[in-house]
């Protein structure tokens, strides 16, 4: 998995400053998906400019971050974009 999209993850909450490795564009979101009481689930990142991202499935969610439990998860619209 691409090196430069993992460095992202711990800047997330400054999501609207983060330069996508793709593109170069200041277009990068994010949804943390997981289960509410364990606060295990899986991360999303993409860029909105070229609808690349990635995909890691297995984190721990940490706090001060856009998350959504399995169960709303499913009633949202969730991005579509090419995993790397
Ligand atoms: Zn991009």
């Amino acid at each position: 998995m691409n090196k430069k999209w993992l460095s992202l993850i711990n800047d997330l909450p400054h999501a609207d400053k983060l330069i996508c490795p793709n593109c170069g564009q200041k277009q990068i979101d994010y949804i943390y998906v997981g289960d509410d009481t364990s606060k295990i689930g899986y991360l999303q990142i993409w860029c909105k400019a070229c609808r690349k991202g990635i995909y890691i499935s297995r984190v721990r969610i940490p706090p001060n971050v856009k998350f959504v439990s399995f169960e709303d998860s499913k009633r949202m619209e969730m991005p579509s974009y090419e995993f790397l």
